[in-house]
């Protein structure tokens, strides 16, 4: 993907004062005069910024403003070791609330929407960030956060929630709970905002199905403002990425090397306006695609589109000599007839030999069972190249969570 001249100008703008105003790009681009980065090439031998260098940065190595233009800071949800506290300006808070307004505005919600926030709010960004964006299209929030499921359907159906936010492992609870007691006729929603963790399209599906919704995918991370840098349109096909605010670079996550239009690789992001702490290609360890060509909404080709989420570079697991990540695994659940969306892998060595189990739900029960657990993992052999046992549990038996729903567990490490 090529720098537009508007963007090269926001990243001119900002190179000329970026080492002044920031300890960390003064250390990291100590050997490197950036008023020479003058094209493309240029820019493309810029090193990463890693989420480790951000870390190393903690607590406030990233603030590239003085205190006094400090508004907040977000923390990335680190699940091991040091977080990265991001610091953010009042133009900051504007810009990510332009561009999740902006995200809404994509997916047809307007100020007359009443929005249920169901992610978190706090050190996160989820739930703010759902919030800044409804208040600056002036829709109505309803700011619940995560959790206590019978409150939840409770000002759903006082209040006619028309859009609801959510990971996706939550909005399938929600759907679930909302199927088993009977109560869609007793709710409005009419579309989801979803975060875009990788989820199957059989999941998409069935939320959709159960709820009544259209889904709308939106995309982003605490670093770079947090969710709401983009979003899928009407034509659900890929997500927009805001090109006014933000880069996007796809990458092979092994060699560095930039890659062309269309080819999957690790996503790299640069802000372009950010000022608090802005980034310059942070890798994010997502895997996707920059889908070629002009989108058929109204948003045209002005701001490019990446594919649904492959998963992340470091997701990618080992087993009997073969590579595998849990998109694929998600593809071979959705093709087998008979097996749900919810599923789990694991993985352990016994004996000194790698055992593989796919755990999947199905409503299937006896023979037709077992027919079901052999086609997939006949499924799995020929798509991955190994053959798990494959066990199918009953409907509900796996556990769903809050947050993002962990499908992958490697004991034997
Ligand atoms: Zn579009």
């Amino acid at each position: 993907m090529q720098l537009t001249n508007e963007q090269f100008d926001l990243l001119k703008n900002e190179f000329k004062t970026l080492k002044e105003r920031s300890p960390f790009y003064a250390k990291k681009f100590a050997d490197i005069d950036l008023t020479d980065v003058q094209t493309q090439a240029d820019f493309e031998k810029l090193p990463f910024s890693e989420k480790d260098d951000l870390r190393a940065a903690y607590p406030l190595g990233l603030q590239a403003v003085p205190d006094e233009e400090v508004v907040r800071i977000h923390s990335s949800s680190g699940t091991t070791g040091t977080p990265v506290i991001i610091p953010y300006t009042q133009q900051d808070v504007t810009d990510w609330a332009i561009q999740f307004a902006r995200c809404y505005e994509t997916a047809g919600i307007t100020n007359k929407d009443r929005i249920q926030i169901t992610p978190g709010y706090g050190l996160w960004t989820a739930g703010i960030g759902f919030q800044l964006g409804a208040e600056r299209l002036g829709a109505m929030a309803i700011p619940m956060g995560p959790g206590n499921t019978e409150k939840q359907l409770q000002m759903m159906q006082d209040l006619k929630s028309t859009v609801l936010g959510a990971t996706s492992s939550y909005a399938l609870l929600l759907a679930e709970e909302i199927n088993q007691r009977g109560l869609r006729d007793k709710i409005y929603l009419r579309k989801g905002v979803i975060g875009s963790e990788r989820w199957g399209d059989k999941m998409r599906a069935r939320i959709s199905n159960e709820l009544g919704v259209e889904i709308f995918d939106i995309y982003g991370l605490t670093e770079v403002y947090g969710p709401g840098i983009g979003i899928s349109c009407s034509e659900h096909a890929g997500m927009h990425v805001w090109s006014d605010y933000v880069y996007i670079e796809i990458i092979d996550p092994k060699t560095g090397e930039v890659l062309p239009d269309g080819e999957t690789g690790e996503l790299v992001l640069t802000t372009l306006r950010k000022q608090g702490a802005p980034l310059i290609r942070y890798r994010t360890h997502d895997l996707t695609r920059i889908i070629p060509g002009a989108c058929k909404c109204a948003h045209g080709d002005k701001h490019p589109r990446i594919d649904t989420l492959v998963g992340r570079t470091d997701d990618m697991f080992k087993v009997k000599g073969c590579n595998m990540f849990p998109a694929q695994v998600e593809d071979v659940i959705a093709i087998t007839d008979g097996a749900s969306s919810e599923y789990q892998v694991m993985i352990e060595n016994i004996s000194g030999r790698d055992v593989l189990t796919v755990l999947f739900e199905t409503a299937l029960e006896g023979d037709a069972k077992k027919r079901c657990e052999e086609e997939l993992a006949m499924i799995f052999k020929a798509k991955i190249g190994c053959t798990p046992d494959a066990v199918g549990v009953p409907m509900g038996e796996l556990p769903r969570s809050e947050k993002k729903t962990k499908r992958i567990f490697d004991s034997r490490y």
